[in-house]
């Protein structure tokens, strides 16, 4: 792990990307082209280990891709929404993986801290009934977020039907469907 790196290695590096980069696309220029844009979304945490380009072997552009803490669809469901009114996707994959950062943690943990960090910002934040995004429960963690978008009214019906989930073994490198 590049414990080490900084910014100014990055920005760096960021010059010398710059240096051979393509101008990409903009959605005009994809609509005037009849250019279908990516149809899948993928959802993942956003450890390293669980990176869904290279999990999946994404060629650039073939997925859209949303990540935070664990993979967890409720925070990112306004996210979601806004990219399918944009985009109609055709399925979405949701991958929550073993050794996962958000079960080594505790949402009462996190409470605790913040409120310790300033009871007053915590108490107008109403931290108490914060989702943190916590997990005690793979694989069901998965199913839970199934079901969720499954139930949303606000999801369109056509995608409820190729919602799928799995749980990425970070060891073995395998993805395992996990139905609801
Ligand atoms: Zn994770």
């Amino acid at each position: 792990m590049a414990e080490k790196i900084t910014i100014e290695e990055l920005l760096a590096r960021n010059k010398t990307v710059m240096a051979s980069h393509k101008p990409e696309p903009t959605f005009q220029f994809l609509a005037e082209n009849q250019i279908a844009v990516a149809k899948t979304l993928v959802v993942a945490c956003a450890d390293p280990r669980s990176d869904p380009s290279y999990i999946l072997g994404l060629n650039f552009g073939e997925a859209g891709i949303l990540r935070n803490v664990g993979g967890q669809v409720k925070p990112l469901l306004n996210d979601i929404l806004a990219l399918d009114n944009l985009i109609t996707f055709k399925q979405v994959m949701v991958i929550h993986h073993t050794d996962c950062g958000s079960t080594h943690f505790t949402n009462e943990q996190v409470r605790g801290v913040l409120t310790q960090r300033d009871p007053r910002a915590a108490a107008e934040m109403e931290v108490e009934s914060v989702d943190f995004g916590a997990v005690s429960d793979l694989p069901n963690s998965v199913v839970r977020d199934i079901k969720f978008l499954k139930e949303s009214k606000l999801v369109r019906e056509e995608l409820k039907e190729n919602i799928k989930g799995y749980l990425y073994d970070i060891e073995k490198g395998s993805l395992e469907e996990i139905s609801g």
